[in-house]
């Protein structure tokens, strides 16, 4: 890519103001003013080139092969589900109720749906990712406590070490004091440690957060055993369901006992997310956990829909307009799309496929736990650490081949979380198999080699703490 300011043309320009239809305002003070803006002149053409250039120097979800990005279900987004968000997009969030029922109808349709699919009695798509729909029903469960009375006394979140750092992040922020449960050498949760933790201080916990399958790759057979001890004791059962395409349209939540649950539109609903967003998320409650889902909510009355704030024991409002409501509309028309059946299928061909890939990785790189997977799985970098290489460098090698990059170090410090989905196909897979057996022989021919990867991306090895606590957003043309 020619830089910008080789392309820079004196008068060259790629936009022409309308006429003013409004009186001119009064300029901006002299002191906000730059005596000298040196940006470069561009045809609008040259504008779209440099874009369009960037984007390819990127992965993208229509130019990679493979998405195996575990926990985080990064299915292909069909063109159609794509496209539907146009048809609200002359929406405005603030236009009354009456101008805006297609759109209140889709809403209330959605929420049924996901009730449906969760097994909830109600739900709210107001969360505007995973981890803002953790906060939001930590603060549902911390209100239920307060409806009776026991709040003082129940300070505790008990969650599992396999869970997502956000299960943790969330607790905190909604005031409560974290205590992580340990998991077996199977990789299921040590339900003994966490009957003697009950056994302790039951009265003190609040609420308990498990994901299910969890990020291990794994189902806890022990579920329906696991939320009635819970419930024994008086605490709530929250359930992370960002691993939910494993199970769409075979488990419910709700049917193992699961009091407040969470999907993620953006992983199991088919809308693109990377790159941070914007995701969506909805949160779905059992009866006794309804008053306290956010407001407004999405109601019918007479055959019209309408936003009501009429609910007094609500943990009151989340997002500014009712969530990323166009990402709703996306997820509404992949489900349209898959219809029940398609997510029956879907499910099944997710832990088809991940295990199949478990599997070829696991010829190359021990499996962390034994067994069969659920739809992701973690294989270990024990091979690499005899050369002096870790997971990262790993990783950077199957950045170099074009591919995304697989989850690495987390939930296992040495270990890679791969998650096909049901979109990828076989051929996929194999080659990606394939891939990584090979640069594992490489490495171990040539650990430099590796160590020096990736050898053909735009920028090489960044300094990912630096990036994160002084990023610079600002361009500058010098
Ligand atoms: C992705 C994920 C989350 C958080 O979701 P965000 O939308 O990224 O906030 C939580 N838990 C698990 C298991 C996840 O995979």
């Amino acid at each position: 890519m020619k830089p910008l300011n080789e392309l820079s043309r004196e008068g060259a320009g790629g936009y022409r103001l309308p006429k003013l239809e409004v009186p001119p305002q009064p300029q901006l003070p002299q002191s906000y003013l730059r005596a000298e803006l040196k940006l470069p002149q561009l045809t609008e053409h040259d504008v779209i080139r440099e874009f369009m250039g960037r984007s390819h120097a990127n992965t993208s979800v229509d130019g990679s092969p493979l998405f195996p990005l575990g926990s985080c279900t990064m299915i292909y987004t069909p063109i159609a589900a794509r496209k539907a968000p146009e048809l609200f997009a002359q929406l405005h969030p603030l236009q009354p109720a009456q101008t805006a029922q297609g759109a209140l109808k889709l809403m209330h349709d959605l929420e049924r749906i996901l009730s449906e699919m969760g097994g909830a009695a109600a739900g709210s798509l107001q969360p505007a990712a995973g981890a803002h729909s953790e906060l939001t029903a930590m603060f549902m469960i911390a209100a239920y406590h307060k409806s009776k009375g026991e709040d003082k006394q129940r300070r505790v979140v008990l969650i599992p070490d396999s869970a997502h750092g956000t299960n943790p992040a969330s607790a905190a922020m909604a005031g409560y004091a974290v205590e992580t449960v340990p998991s077996d050498k199977r990789g299921r949760l040590d339900y003994a440690r966490l009957e003697e933790v009950l056994r302790e201080k039951g009265e003190s916990v609040a609420a308990f957060m498990i994901t299910q399958p969890s990020t291990y790759g794994i189902y806890d057979e022990k579920i329906n055993d696991i939320t009635a001890l819970l419930h024994r004791h008086g605490a709530q059962v929250f359930c992370d369901g960002a691993n939910f395409a494993a199970l769409t349209n075979r488990v419910k939540f709700g049917d193992l006992g699961v009091d407040v649950f969470h999907f993620n539109l953006h992983k199991t609903f088919g809308v693109p997310h990377g790159g941070g967003g914007p995701g969506a998320g909805f949160v779905g409650a059992a009866e006794h956990l309804v008053p306290f889902l956010p407001v407004p909510r999405v109601e019918e009355r007479n055959g019209r829909f309408e936003l009501s704030h009429d609910h007094p024991q609500s943990i009151g409002t989340l997002s500014s307009a009712y969530g990323n409501f166009l990402a709703d509309v996306m997820a509404y028309a992949y489900i349209q799309l898959l219809g029940s059946e398609g997510f029956r299928e879907a499910s099944g061909v997710a832990v088809l496929t991940g295990n199949y890939m478990h599997r070829m990785l696991s010829e190359v790189l021990p499996p962390a736990f034994p067994g069969l997977v659920m739809h992701e799985g973690i294989v270990l970098d024990t091979p690499l650490r005899k050369l002096s290489l870790k997971v990262m460098d790993l990783v950077k090698g199957i950045i170099d081949l074009g591919y995304y990059a697989p989850t690495v170090s987390f939930p296992l410090g040495n270990g890679i979380l791969t998650e096909p989905t049901h979109s990828a196909s076989r051929g996929a897979i194999d080659g990606f198999a394939q891939d990584v057996a090979e640069i594992v022989k490489h490495a171990e021919q040539d650990p430099l080699w590796l160590a020096a990867s990736p050898h053909n991306t735009p920028a090489r090895r960044f300094e990912e703490a630096k990036a994160n606590r002084n990023p610079v957003f600002i361009w500058r043309w010098h």
